[in-house]
């Protein structure tokens, strides 16, 4: 593919790109538990008009475009609130939840510099986001893991404290853990960090927002927000249960000298002064502008109704799994984050044959404690599906039980036995060939049966994942 000389008409170029949308995964309709969040049309319109009005408006400058700093405020101020702050609480927005689990890593490692930290630590629980990690290796900061309870999946309260230690700058809990929808103990991991002076980062990344919704519909949520001591720093995205545009959520800290320790700011070089809040300088308005409008299209009823829908579809989700004596749901989901585990049928088939007959669902690998399991995260158009869901999954249960796969064989055990991080880019092709993928160029490297490349990689270390994870994405993007 070449840049055209000649440039498209607007007919050819939406033609092209209708094409090449063909594979993706629907964002509508509600089969995809994962990925998307689909709030209805009004809700879409709203969104998309908004995106369109501020797409050619620049965030790098507030004073430039002065309503930024306007719609940002409001933004911060309704994510207070909602989150039970004080004046004193003040915020970021950024472009996702990513970037505010790093932003908050970053501020940590900023004031235990402040304090003479020179290595600092991380204590992060087996089930925090991936995102923490990201944070920790981009800036320089070492992790140290933390176990959780086997059967509960929270953080293991005797190990952080063991843990903790005069270089410890940061602590992690999760409200709620993506994995498998579970609340951290904020309030006991709240008091151990006042008492040693440490700092607590709520992720709240998928829960913060939809929680307090599920709380005030009388659901037993615990506290986890700014009114729990020692709470030093949340994130919340609004992309996910907010249903604003992807590229939206917030970062907010105790107070205005702990943000301070986020920005960036550089005056030495001869171009313009440069000052940030997050990790881009130019960047597009359209995601601040897109969440502004959903935030005040909806409404707290708005919210609230979608809520209730999420709310009855997991209830429902979670009877209907347990009811099927070959699944197993891990822990106690506080929302719609459901890992299902079983003794009796591989899970990873599972996926697959759920795939062949249209819902999409995420294989989870075992890690830390948590065995290996199928994902279902819980939006408002998978609301309706929850009985076809769930007569489907009985019906691949039976299927799976039926006719098991055999599983890799002895050599494909051996070869990843032995498959080291830096093996992996010289036997990759062979690796993918084994397991049925690899179909070359444009046939797609993956099979379109997952389940046997799951259960290998499944075997390896985490460090040879990786790597493999890293050449995988480096055949992807052949340019
Ligand atoms: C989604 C998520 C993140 C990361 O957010 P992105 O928006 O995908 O960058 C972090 N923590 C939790 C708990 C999440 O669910």
């Amino acid at each position: 593919m070449a840049m055209p000389q000649q440039g498209m008409s607007t007919d050819e170029v939406f033609a092209r790109l209708d094409e090449y949308r063909q594979d993706d995964l629907p964002v509508k309709g509600g089969r995809a538990w994962g990925f998307v969040y689909d709030a209805g049309p009004e809700v879409d319109a709203v969104k998309q008009r908004a995106v369109v009005t501020y797409l050619g408006k620049n965030g790098l400058d507030p004073t430039v475009f002065p309503s930024l700093e306007r719609l940002e405020n409001d933004i911060l101020a309704i994510a207070r609130d909602h989150l039970n702050g004080g004046e004193e609480v003040v915020g970021t927005f950024t472009s996702g939840g990513t970037e505010s689990c790093m932003l908050a890593v970053k501020a940590a490692r900023e004031r235990g510099r402040a304090k003479g930290i020179e290595e600092p630590e991380l204590l992060l629980p087996v089930t925090a986001h991936a995102a923490f990690h990201k944070g920790a290796r981009y800036f320089g900061v070492k992790v140290v893991p933390v176990a959780v309870d086997p059967e509960s999946f929270m953080v293991d309260l005797a190990d952080l404290e063991a843990k903790l230690g005069p270089s410890t700058v940061l602590m992690v809990g999760s409200a709620a853990g993506y994995a498998h929808g579970v609340i951290d103990p904020i309030e006991a991991m709240g008091k151990l960090a006042k008492e040693r002076d440490v700092l607590l980062h709520v992720d709240g990344c998928i829960g913060a927002w939809l929680l307090p919704f599920l709380a005030e519909l009388g659901e037993d949520i615990p506290p986890f927000d700014f009114r729990v001591p020692g709470v030093t720093s949340i994130s919340m995205d609004l992309h996910k249960y907010a249903y604003a545009p992807k590229g939206s959520s917030v970062l907010l800290f105790r107070d205005a000298e702990l943000r301070r320790h986020s920005y960036f700011a550089c005056a030495g070089w001869t171009g313009y002064s440069v000052v940030n809040t997050t990790m881009q300088s130019t960047k597009s308005a359209a995601p601040l502008a897109g969440a502004w409008a959903v935030l005040h299209y909806l409404g707290h009823e708005g919210y609230r109704k979608l809520a209730a829908s999420i709310r009855d579809a997991t209830r429902a989700l979670l009877e209907g799994i347990e009811a099927q004596e070959d699944l197993r749901i891990l822990g106690a989901p506080k929302m719609g984050l459901i890992a299902i585990a079983s003794d009796t049928v591989e899970v990873f088939q599972l996926c697959d044959a759920l795939a062949a007959r249209g819902w999409y669902v995420q294989p989870q690998l075992a890690y830390g404690g948590s065995p290996k399991n199928v994902h279902l995260m819980v939006e408002p158009a998978n609301a309706r599906m929850a009985e076809p869901f769930l007569a489907d999954l009985a019906e691949c249960v039976r299927e799976v039980k039926a006719s098991p796969a055999e599983g890799p064989n002895e050599m494909l055990v051996q070869a990843a036995k032995m498959l080291t991080p830096e093996m992996v880019e010289q036997r990759f092709d062979e690796l993918i060939a084994m397991v049925g993928g690899g179909g070359g160029e444009e046939g797609g490297m993956l099979p379109k049966e997952r389940a046997g490349l799951n259960a290998v990689i499944d075997m390896l270390s985490t460090e040879t994942k990786e790597a493999l994870l890293k050449e995988f994405m480096s055949k992807l993007y052949r340019a």
